[in-house]
C-alpha cells in the first residue's frame, strides 16, 4: 500500500505531469513572467468557470482578504464579523488594518456562521460581516445577504475552502459560493482544492466598480503606470502558477468528485457508530469536500489522533483553539457574546480524516478499519 496522506499533490502531478510540464515550459519560454498571456488567461477561464464578471488574481488568499477590506474602504475602529472557528488569516488581516473583529459563535453541524448567529453582534460600527466557506461547503448566504441590506453592511466572501462549491437560492438560481458577496476571495495554496505549485490566491466581485477597486488595490494604487490613486499593495500571480492553475482547473470538478466519492466512502462506513458524528451537509449548498471531519467524544479526540499516527494514518485538527482565545487577537476584539459555546465544544471534538481525490480503495479501507479498530 502507498503511504497515505491528507492530500496525496505527487500522484496529482503525475497523473497531469505531460500536460503541467508543457504549462510550465510554455510559461517559460515565453519571457513573461508577471500578468500577460498565461495570466489572463487563467483568470479568464475562471470567470467563465464560476460564472462571475471579474476574477482579480493576487499573491495569496491573505492578500485576497486584505484587498477587499482596503478596496471597500474599511476604516480604522470599523468592526468586521467573523466567525470565531476558522483558519487565522480571515481575522489577521481584520486587525493588521486597524479594524475590529468581531467574533460570532457558528451552527453546530455546518461549521459555518449563520444570520442568526450573526444579527445580534452588528452594532452601529459593524461595516462588513465576512462568513467563511468552511471545508468545503457554502455559508447559508440567502439570509446573509438580506442581513447585510437590512443594515447596509459589505459581505465579503471567505471561500479558501469551497472553491466550485454551489449555492442554491429559494427561487432556485445557483450562484457560485464566494461570488455572492459584494466581493470574494481565495487561495491557491498547494493543499487547497485548486492548489497551485507555490502561492497565489484571487478575487472575486460582479461589481464592476468595486472590481476595479480591488485591481487598483492590488497594485499600488496605481491606475496607469505611476500615477496611484490610492494606497495600496504589491500583490500579484506569477505566469508560472497561473500555468500550473489553468491546467489544474480543468480537473476541478473530478476532483471534487473524487472527493465526494471519498465522503461518501466514509459515511457509509462510520453511519453505525454512535461516537461518531459525520459531516452534515448544508441543504442548499454542495459540499467540495477540502477537508472530511468527523466529531468524536471531546476526551477521545487527542487518544485517536495519537492511535492513528501509530498506524500511519494522518490527520489534523482543524481547528484546536478558537480565535478569540488566541493571543494575537485578545486585546482587539469584541467578544459578540460572553462565550462561544459551539466553536469551544469543536476545538475539543474535531478531526479531519485524509481526503485526497486520488486515495485508493484499499488505502479508504485501511484509514476506515484503524478509526473502527480504536472504538472497538
Ligand atoms: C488558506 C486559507 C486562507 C489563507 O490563504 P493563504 O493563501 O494561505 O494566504 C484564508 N482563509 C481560509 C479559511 C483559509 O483556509
Amino acid at each position: 500500500m502507498r503511504p497515505i496522506q491528507m492530500v496525496d499533490l505527487k500522484a496529482q502531478y503525475q497523473a497531469i505531469k505531460t500536460e503541467i510540464d508543457t504549462a510550465i515550459q510554455d510559461a517559460i519560454t515565453s519571457g513573461i513572467f508577471i500578468n500577460g498571456p498565461k495570466v489572463n488567461a487563467f483568470k479568464a477561464n475562471m470567470e467563465k468557470y464560476l460564472d462571475v464578471k471579474h476574477v482579480i488574481p493576487c499573491a495569496n488568499g491573505t492578500d485576497a482578504l486584505q484587498i477587499a477590506m482596503m478596496a471597500l474602504d474599511l476604516k480604522p475602529g470599523d468592526e468586521v464579523i467573523v466567525p470565531t472557528f476558522t483558519y487565522v488569516a480571515t481575522a489577521e488581516v481584520i486587525g493588521l488594518l486597524g479594524l475590529v473583529p468581531v467574533m460570532v459563535d457558528v451552527d453546530k453541524d455546518t461549521f459555518n456562521v449563520t444570520a442568526e448567529l450573526i444579527e445580534p453582534a452588528i452594532s452601529e460600527k459593524t461595516k462588513a460581516i465576512v462568513p467563511v466557506h468552511l471545508f468545503g461547503q457554502s455559508a447559508d448566504m440567502e439570509p446573509i445577504m438580506a442581513l447585510a441590506k437590512k443594515y447596509n453592511l459589505y459581505v465579503i466572501e471567505d471561500n479558501a475552502q469551497a472553491i466550485g462549491a454551489k449555492y442554491t437560492f429559494s427561487d432556485g438560481s445557483v450562484q457560485s459560493a464566494g461570488c455572492i458577496g459584494d466581493a470574494g476571495t481565495t487561495s491557491f495554496y498547494p493543499a487547497k482544492n485548486l492548489g497551485a505549485y507555490g502561492d497565489g490566491g484571487a478575487m472575486f466581485s460582479n461589481d464592476d466598480e468595486i472590481a476595479r477597486k480591488l485591481k487598483l488595490v492590488a497594485n499600488h494604487g496605481q491606475s496607469r503606470r505611476y500615477y496611484h490613486d490610492c494606497i495600496g499593495v504589491n500583490s500579484r500571480l506569477d505566469a508560472l502558477q497561473a500555468a500550473i492553475l489553468d491546467v489544474k482547473l480543468k480537473y476541478l470538478d473530478d476532483y471534487a468528485a473524487g472527493r465526494q466519492k471519498v465522503a461518501a466512502y466514509y459515511d457509509a462506513a462510520f453511519a453505525d457508530m454512535d461516537m461518531i458524528q459525520t459531516p452534515v451537509r448544508q441543504h442548499n449548498s454542495t459540499h467540495v469536500f477540502h477537508q472530511y471531519t468527523l466529531q468524536v467524544p471531546a476526551g477521545k479526540r487527542d487518544e485517536l489522533k495519537a492511535y492513528l499516527a501509530e498506524k500511519s494514518v494522518p490527520s489534523m485538527i482543524y481547528y484546536p483553539l478558537p480565535l478569540y482565545e488566541q493571543d494575537a487577537f485578545k486585546d482587539i476584539t469584541r467578544a459578540a457574546t460572553p462565550s462561544f459555546p459551539v466553536t469551544e465544544q469543536l476545538c475539543k471534538t474535531v478531526i479531519s480524516l485524509p481526503i485526497s481525490p486520488n486515495i485508493d480503495e484499499e488505502q479508504l479501507a485501511y484509514v476506515v478499519e484503524a478509526v473502527k479498530s480504536f472504538f472497538a
